[in-house]
């Protein structure tokens, strides 16, 4: 839409030239018209992504669609994303043809059972949510294809299809058993993030208040587990105490499926700058999430208030979703939300870990279908490219792109395989 941009543009341009005093906020509008413009911009660089795109798989650390059947308690007919999901109620960021347009070659589809379910129940829900991301892949087959190794995503790619990965999202998904991390490994599963929101028996969870202080032995074990199986072990979610201790523990790289930069946005979920140069040293790749609280300061802040309003809310009204609902709209008339970010933020992140833990440990793991409100620019999954062009604009090789996009996962996965291979004459932990 050139003429939209060229007004964008020269409205920006104009202020920028007519204020003598520059604001911040002002600065921030600024930069918010130049992100829209830049996002909307079909240049040099989008043509060089897509060129990127269809000689590395683009490979994405987590997406939610799994968990959304589950929510929504639809069928495959009901949510086809063969068809336009953005008429569904609500509207989705994910089908096939904006996973086609944004590029995507592998997709890491989260297997997420919230963290009330344990034991048995955590099992049966993870049992069931498994078998749905293979249905789900099975029901489009020019489309996705199930891989279990890294030679997979590459032949799958090469065939012109969707690599589709299966990742655990919390590790309450093994109740408490190794047995069930060797099934689930069987079933598919290729990462395990070793908590959610809540801390597990063996695992400390940002959300929660610490108890372990990193790993028990039996959380030790568990990771030992993973690296002779060549499950990789996740650290999105957990504490930077538990990332310390699990790297000390871990064979293999690790991976963070979505997680930032902690020295950009302060949340606890992010990684600080002493684990981003961990991280370097033991292999592993931080893909960086799109989530707008993890991104800046000003939507952690809002974010972090909204929380503490719905469990407040949630401890007065129960589970009374319409009264909690109600409640929360009541507060955000007095809390206005903030301005939003855009991909330009996204890209200050993947700066900062090519900085501190250079260019080989550097991901993409948007977390599409776990949150609402996306930055501008990457509102749905046809956006990475972007994100891309963004960073080629910034100076990014073609090289450099490549490993983000996938190369540097790819070569975590093959790393772990390695591990796994050398370690499959071990006897079973327990
Ligand atoms: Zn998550």
């Amino acid at each position: 839409m050139p003429r939209f941009r060229m007004v964008i543009q020269s409205v920006a341009a104009t202020i920028h030239a007519s204020m003598k005093l520059f604001s911040p906020a002002l600065a921030l509008f600024v930069s918010m018209m130049t992100a829209m413009s830049a996002a909307e911009k079909p240049d040099a660089q989008l043509a060089t992504v897509r060129k990127i795109l269809r000689e590395v798989p683009l490979i994405d650390g987590h997406n939610d669609v799994p968990w959304q059947y589950r929510k929504r308690k639809a069928s495959f007919d009901e949510v086809d994303l063969a068809g336009d999901t953005t008429k569904l109620h609500p509207p989705m960021v994910t089908d096939l043809a904006r996973l086609r347009a944004g590029g995507v070659g592998g997709q890491f589809w989260s297997v997420y059972i919230p963290t009330s379910y344990t034991n048995a129940a955590g099992i049966q829900a993870v049992l069931e949510q498994i078998d749905v991301t293979h249905r789900m892949i099975a029901r489009y087959p020019e489309t996705f294809e199930l891989a279990l190794t890294a030679d997979d995503v590459v032949r799958i790619h090469r065939q012109g299809k969707i690599a589709s990965l299966i990742g655990m999202e919390g590790g309450h998904s093994i109740g408490n058993s190794l047995a069930a991390v060797r099934m689930t490994y069987r079933l598919g599963a290729r990462y395990l993030t070793l908590t959610h929101t809540a801390n597990t028996d063996w695992a400390d969870a940002v959300g929660d208040t610490p108890r372990h202080h990193g790993l028990t032995p039996f959380g030790e074990e568990v990771v030992r587990e993973m690296n002779r199986l060549g499950m990789l072990v996740d650290l999105s979610h957990v504490t930077h105490e538990t990332m310390r201790a699990t790297l000390k523990v871990t064979r293999a790289p690790v991976i963070f499926s979505h997680s930032s930069a902690y020295e950009l946005c302060r949340h606890e979920r992010n990684v600080p700058d002493d684990v981003l140069r961990t991280v370097k040293t033991n292999g592993g790749v931080v893909m960086v999430c799109f989530l707008p609280g993890y991104t800046v300061e000003r939507e952690r802040a809002d974010m972090m208030a909204r929380d503490v309003e719905r469990k407040r809310l949630e401890g007065q009204f129960g589970e009374d979703v319409k009264e909690v609902g109600a409640g929360l709209a009541e507060w955000r008339k007095l809390h206005p939300e903030p301005a939003p970010c855009s991909f330009v933020d996204v890209a200050d992140h993947m700066d900062h870990i090519r900085k501190v833990a250079g260019i080989d440990h550097l991901g993409i793991g948007a977390d599409y279908e776990g949150f609402h409100g996306p930055p501008i620019g990457l509102e749905d999954v046809s956006k990475y490219p972007n994100l891309l062009a963004e960073l080629l604009r910034r100076g990014y090789s073609e090289m450099d792109l490549k490993k983000i996009a996938g190369l540097n996962v790819l070569r975590v996965l093959r790393e772990a395989e390695r591990v796994a291979a050398q370690s499959q004459h071990a006897a079973p932990v327990k």
